[in-house]
């Protein structure tokens, strides 16, 4: 076993990463899993990499990388960099992004960093909902696992639930999640959510790592052109 450096990840605001080896993980993702090695490469970990804050979206601007989707592209780019200097020899596959499915949210849970929150995003007590899944690899190392981050949901302690009252669609008034309801509201002309989730923001937790306008905006147009395209 072996600790791996992840300080030129973390330069780069990928600063979330988990170590799994594959037999930790629940028996019907690691089967399904394993059902799309290629078993000449003997990978028996997974590598979960996730940035937070606002670091990684100042690294892809200082990249200079010109793509279509400029953070998956960075966030690939550069785990490919540091797993070479790292691990020479050994082989590793992207996963995510990439054409096998994976549960990004359920190996988030397992690693600690993922609460649902009111309006179903990830929250934890570092980044609030400042943060998001960016690469999943399947690798031939040995690292030492990860220990899971051991924190509660910070929504279990909070009493104001501003980001239910903010959400000027109200669709958390109903004790659950209205999807249809946010996607109503964000499509109208005069929507405050067309390039924010007021709800979100509105969330003290982990607020020094919120998005800047740029990141947010870049997110948010993302999504609402993907509603726009599917005619939600
Ligand atoms: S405002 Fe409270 S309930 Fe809402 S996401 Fe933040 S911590 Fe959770
Ligand atoms: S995007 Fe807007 S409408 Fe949707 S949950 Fe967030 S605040 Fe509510």
């Amino acid at each position: 076993m072996s600790v791996a450096d992840f300080t030129a990840l973390n330069d780069a605001g990928l600063q979330l990463q988990a170590v799994f080896d594959l037999e930790q993980l629940p028996a019907e993702m690691a089967a399904a899993l394993r059902s799309r090695f290629d078993p000449a490469q003997r990978q028996r970990q997974l590598i979960l990499i996730g940035h937070g804050g606002r670091v990684l979206w100042e690294a892809i601007k200082a990249s200079g990388i010109r793509s279509e989707n400029p953070i998956d592209d960075f966030s690939v780019r550069t785990v490919g960099q540091w797993f070479a200097q790292q691990f020479p020899g050994r082989t590793c596959q992207v996963i995510y992004r990439g054409d096998i499915p994976v549960d990004l949210q359920a190996l988030g849970r397992i690693a600690g960093w993922h609460h649902a929150s009111p309006f179903m995003l990830g929250i934890n007590q570092d980044w609030g909902t400042w943060f998001a899944y960016r690469v999943v690899l399947l690798a031939d190392t040995d690292l030492d696992p990860s220990r899971p981050l051991q924190s509660e949901s910070p929504c279990a302690r909070c009493a104001e639930r501003v980001c239910i009252t903010s959400c000027p669609a109200g669709a958390m008034d109903g004790g659950s999640f209205a999807l249809g309801k946010c996607i109503a509201y964000r499509r109208e002309a005069s929507s405050r959510c067309k390039a924010t989730c007021v709800a979100r923001v509105s969330c003290p937790v982990g607020s020094s790592h919120r998005y800047g306008d740029e990141q947010m905006q870049h997110a948010y147009s993302i999504s609402l052109r993907e509603i726009e395209r599917r005619g939600y």
